[in-house]
């Protein structure tokens, strides 16, 4: 799959519910309304739709949400999926995960093929943590982090940098990710979907972060690629990556591979656009692949050069009207 802008796609991300057992305030109102159970592929669809992007040219698949570990019986897809990385077809299988549920889940992951995972976390603070996520426990994430560790999971932790609410925190972070192991990446606020509250008020670019942290970290500038939008650098004194996505800042779509499924088989072929393609349809309509494939280069070939992300200030409106809940991140 080559866009027209001459870009090889072979990255997947899949959300496999809009459902979260939090309701982050960056991410979802509190009275979010989830779609229809009956609205969402079956986890053999997802399986199916998944495969066929492997078989076009798809090296890395991530799993997201929604919260994808509360999505009933999710094991089974990702132990099938994990077929294509035993067969050499993925480069990657991986996760991105609240950590809310890694505690059960860590070993069940480890045997399906998932090397690495991200878990967000934007507080080390149990207080802070229960009103970012509105009601979320703290400890539960770190033992799903500490189940993660001895299941021999790499972990990479995402933050999202608040102002006034964890900018005091980032020191903190970087250190702890040091003594745990953990690989850390900051995100900037993203304008999607309505949200209780405004928008202006959160956002903080990460260029003042990164400023600020190089007086008391040496951040070296690091050539490793996840394969993702981050820049990272190398933190000479805790010896783990930092990385900073920047998606306000920073224009990263040139080097764009990548498209994302939602959980009712809608492909979004950029995360800041709301241009989608219908692939349920094709895929219910026949157990042939043919109606999927044409289905699949037809959107590939609407791929937009880039977003156009913006906060609008004056009617504090999201910039993409879809939650980041939808599409997964
Ligand atoms: N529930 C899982 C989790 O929290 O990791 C996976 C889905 S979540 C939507 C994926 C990532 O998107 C998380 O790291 C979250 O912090 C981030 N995110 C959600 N809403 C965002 C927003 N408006 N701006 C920037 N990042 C956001
Ligand atoms: Fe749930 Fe993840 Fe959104 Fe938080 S960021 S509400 S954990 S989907």
């Amino acid at each position: 799959m080559i866009d027209p802008f001459g870009r090889p796609i072979t990255y997947l991300r899949v959300s496999v519910t809009d459902r979260c057992d939090l309701r982050c305030v960056y991410c979802m109102a509190e009275d979010m309304e989830f779609l229809p159970k009956r609205d969402l592929l079956s986890l053999e669809e997802l399986d199916r739709l998944c495969s066929t992007f492997v078989d076009l040219g798809v090296r890395k698949l991530r799993l997201t949400g929604g919260e994808p570990l509360v999505r009933r019986n999710v094991m089974t897809l990702i132990n099938s999926l994990g077929r294509h990385v035993k067969s050499g077809a993925l480069d990657e299988l991986t996760l991105t995960t609240n950590g809310t549920r890694l505690a059960d889940f860590a070993g069940q992951l480890a045997d399906a093929g998932i090397q690495r995972i991200n878990v967000s976390l934007d507080t080390l603070d149990k207080e802070k943590f229960r009103t970012i996520t509105r009601w979320g426990d703290l400890s539960k994430v770190i033992a799903g982090l500490e189940a993660a560790k001895t299941a021999g999971l790499k972990v990479k932790i995402n933050t999202v940098a608040m102002r006034d609410v964890n900018d005091n925190e980032f020191n903190r972070m970087i250190e702890w990710c040091g003594d745990q192991d953990f690989d850390l990446t900051f995100i900037e606020t993203m304008p999607m979907g309505d949200i209780d509250g405004g928008r202006t008020e959160q956002y903080l670019p990460l260029s003042i972060v990164r400023a600020n942290l190089g007086q008391k970290w040496t951040l070296e500038d690091d050539c490793y690629q996840s394969g993702g939008p981050a820049r990272y650098t190398l933190c000479r004194e805790t010896g783990k990556r930092v990385g900073f996505i920047t998606p306000m800042t920073h224009n990263f779509c040139e080097s764009c591979n990548r498209v994302r499924l939602t959980c009712t088989g809608t492909l979004y072929m950029c995360l800041g656009q709301d241009d989608a393609a219908d692939l349920r349809a094709p895929l219910r309509q026949s157990e042939s692949n043919e109606p999927l494939l044409s289905a699949i280069h037809e959107a590939i070939s609407r791929k937009p050069k880039g977003h156009d992300f913006f906060i609008d200030r004056r009617h504090n409106r999201p910039a993409v009207t879809r939650h980041m809940s939808v599409t997964g991140g």
